[in-house]
């Protein structure tokens, strides 16, 4: 055993962020930039959760499941759930027979902060901190006040939250991009996660479906983007399934017309 590390087995059906808490009021790390991301334990490895430069396959070290076919319980370890970016074996053909029972997380009991991405550091400049003022605890706590600020209220608005994946396109489509939009960034950088992208850009989609297309705060009847970030699809009250769909078949088409490019939904619709 690796005294570095505490080893945590958590049933599918906790409440992801309420372990995170737990896991940050015991000092460890590794969860903390996942802090607030709605959903169970079980939904976060099918999704393999991300944001502000973490993802959750960098915690998991195996996954228990049932699977319906043979009636067995099986371990998958890490590399078997094929973690891709907002991506898993999961949401596949050859892991839709999976019930996840419980996952295994490996956390450590040091670690570095993580604090490279825009919106943090944004918020560190604005309340003047450094940092080396920044602990485990004030790290989940700015996230907190990040996404709250971000991010649709559900009390408020129904939503899915981001309904677009960004694309992870070569070398060269990113360089045709940067042609159409020279300020574009590089999101590869910007989100640190490259271990996913093998060498790849991440094109930073709501960058381009807010800042270029003008879709951020759109509604049409029902259905809208949120207001403060275009890649959240909200309902105002009534809208249909298929009035998400329309809308969101719209923002795909206009990409695709204005970049060349396809993107994907997160969300998956059948
Ligand atoms: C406001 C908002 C913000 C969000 N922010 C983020 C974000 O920052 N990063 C991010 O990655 N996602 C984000 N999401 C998406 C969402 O939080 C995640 O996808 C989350 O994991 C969904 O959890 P859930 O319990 O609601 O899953 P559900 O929607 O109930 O399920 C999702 C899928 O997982 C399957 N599933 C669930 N549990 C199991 C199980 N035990 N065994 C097998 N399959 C299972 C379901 O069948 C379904 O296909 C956000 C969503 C909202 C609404």
């Amino acid at each position: 055993s690796n005294p570095e590390v505490v080893r945590v087995v958590v049933g599918a059906g906790e409440i992801w962020d309420d372990f995170v808490k737990e896991s940050v009021d015991r000092s460890l790390y590794g969860l903390e930039n996942l802090s607030g991301v709605p959903g169970t334990v079980g939904a976060s490895v099918v999704q393999n959760i991300e944001c502000y430069g973490a993802e959750v396959k960098d915690s998991v070290e195996s996954v228990e499941v049932f699977d319906t076919e043979t009636f067995e319980i099986e371990i998958l370890t890490n590399k078997q759930c094929d973690f891709i970016y907002r991506h898993s074996i999961f949401k596949t053909e050859e892991g839709k027979n999976f019930i996840i029972l419980r996952v295994n997380f490996v956390l450590k009991k040091e670690g570095k902060l993580n604090l490279g991405y825009k919106d943090i550091k944004n918020y560190l400049k604005e309340n003047n901190l450094e940092e080396k003022d920044i602990d485990l605890k004030k790290m989940r706590e700015i996230l907190l006040f990040i996404r709250k600020n971000k991010l649709p209220d559900l009390k408020q608005f129904g939503t899915a939250g981001s309904f677009f994946k960004c694309p992870i396109v070569d070398s060269e489509i990113f360089m045709r991009l940067k042609e159409i939009f020279p300020d574009m960034p590089n999101y590869k950088i910007d989100i640190g996660c490259e271990t996913s992208l093998q060498g790849e850009h991440k094109i930073p989609i709501a960058f381009i479906i807010d800042h270029k297309l003008g879709w951020r705060g759109y509604r049409e009847g029902e259905v809208g983007t949120f207001d403060k970030h275009a890649l959240i699809v909200v309902n105002h009250g009534n809208a249909t399934a298929k009035d998400v769909k329309n809308l969101a078949e719209k923002i795909v088409k206009d990409v695709k017309e204005k970049t060349g490019i396809n993107i994907e939904t997160e969300v998956v619709m059948w």
